[in-house]
């Protein structure tokens, strides 16, 4: 049970608002409620983010999904101080430094054979829109101009950029902004708690008969028209939707059998988060591309890249024209930024030394059996899990969606656990370095507020 005394006392430590707040126009958040009581951290050490105040919290989302090492690892720390210390920065244009060729050797030794080629973004969105690029331009590279068309799935996300809102499936995202890229289609999600509830990790069924909506809207355009597919192999941002077995799979054979690109959005799901080094790692698919970003380093510093088949690369830069004529016209000001390179070849060798990018399928089963205890408390309609990613899902307040779990997340953040709503779901990602009594406390303090209904 709560102390309602420790509730109060952590409630007072909550900073009002000031002025001083209302110049920072702040990305994806309900600015009326945080204005009423702004949640401010400080500081970040391992597993935990400190308050202004001093108020520890657990850190049961690895930030946003993205700091999988957890806070302020050392080697990272320093490799970040002495970089900028070094080459502050580097233009990426017709020149490098040698640190982006490093990493990029060192990453395509843990990515799934075949990509071994890496394109270097800043976040996610950039990394989602480079491959959709990447995509078409491979095609009429190839003589096959007419291939334009991208099909993403509902509930997908693939950032904010307009190629990731126009292939992902969240209205929301997309309803305010008017016309998105023409030519998309969406495959159904795979959510399916009729079928699948309570599933613990891969559910087991619909995954085939799902794919065919890809034969299904072939038919319709014909593959002649087709670019690519891309698919979250664990949709995260909506609610940990997993790919019910043999769903990938038959999704791969469709893309093969019509020459369309599957792309793999592995932005949560890389560096270890489903106790593989990839999604793709973990349900043995290969994907044509693959965007990642957040946990390739660790958060410290922005960073996106996007993994290619060689033959792609190879059609893409192989092309007939005088040496000094850019082969690929795409890039970014900060690709490879030396800051980034430093701090993932630090976080890659946090990874290895400590085996974080398995430590996942280690835990997976104890994580799973804590998760789902909390089948039959107040208002529970679902429970997810994979690897260290896991969502509780609550019946919405009737005319309020979404409010319940929000309100079960400020609860949560005032008794020292983080935890991120979606929709009314409640996810977590801890970052992987996490202990058995960690995971205890963030679930059962979720249980503990669940309780009060
Ligand atoms: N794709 C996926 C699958 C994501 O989860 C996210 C971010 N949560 C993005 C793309 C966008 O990444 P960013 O916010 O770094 O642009």
């Amino acid at each position: 049970a709560i102390d309602a005394s420790l509730l109060a006392q952590t409630a007072a430590h909550t900073p009002a608002h000031t002025p001083a707040m209302d110049a920072f126009w702040m990305p994806f958040t309900a600015s009326r409620q945080f204005k009423s009581a702004p949640r401010l951290l400080a500081k970040a050490k391992d597993m935990h983010f400190w308050t202004p105040e001093g108020r520890q919290i657990l850190d049961g989302i690895a930030g946003l999904w993205c700091v999988n090492a957890g806070h302020a690892r050392p080697k990272i720390v320093e490799a970040v101080q002495k970089q900028v210390a070094e080459l502050d920065y580097a233009p990426p244009f017709n020149m490098a430094h040698p640190k982006s060729f490093e990493l990029a050797e060192r990453l395509i030794q843990i990515t799934p054979a075949g990509l071994n080629r890496v394109f270097f973004t800043n976040s996610g969105s950039e990394s989602v829109d480079t491959a959709l690029k990447m995509a078409v331009a491979y095609h009429r590279a190839r003589g096959q101009g007419t291939r334009t068309r991208f099909i993403g799935r509902e509930r997908g996300y693939h950032g904010v950029n307009f190629g990731g809102i126009s292939v992902g499936g969240i209205v929301g995202n997309r309803k305010t902004f008017g016309p998105m890229l023409t030519g998309v289609d969406h495959l159904r999600h795979t959510y399916d708690p009729a079928r699948n509830g309570y599933s613990r990790g891969v559910p087991l069924h619909g995954g085939p008969e799902l794919a065919e909506d890809l034969e299904r809207i072939v038919a319709l355009h014909d593959a002649s028209t087709i670019a690519a597919v891309i698919v979250e192999p664990v949709a995260g941002s909506t609610g940990v939707v997993l790919p019910p077995e043999g769903y990938l799979q038959r999704l791969r054979e469709i893309c093969d059998k019509h020459g369309i690109l599957l792309i793999f959005d592995e932005v949560i799901t890389g560096f270890g988060r489903l106790g593989a080094p990839f999604g793709a790692t973990r349900f043995g698919v290969t994907p044509d591309l693959m965007t990642t970003a957040k946990g390739i380093s660790n958060g410290t510093v922005p960073m996106g890249a996007v993994f290619a088949r060689q033959a792609i690369h190879e059609t893409l830069t192989n092309v007939d024209s005088a040496p000094h004529v850019i082969e690929f016209a795409h890039g970014y000001t900060y690709s490879g930024h030396p800051l980034a390179c430093a701090a993932a070849l630090a976080t890659l060798d946090t990874y290895a030394e400590e085996g974080l990018l398995t430590r996942g399928a280690e835990l997976e089963s104890y994580f799973a059996d804590a998760l789902h205890a909390l089948k039959g408390l107040p208002h529970v309609i679902d429970i997810r899990n994979i690897g260290l990613v896991g969502a509780v899902e609550l019946a919405p307040l009737a005319g309020l969606p979404g409010k319940r779990a929000f309100d079960v997340f400020l609860q949560c953040f005032d008794l020292g656990v983080l935890v991120r709503t979606t929709g009314d779901t409640i996810a977590m990602s801890p970052p992987l370095i996490i202990s058995k009594a960690q995971i205890d406390q963030l679930v059962g303090t979720l249980a503990d507020v669940l309780k009060r209904g």
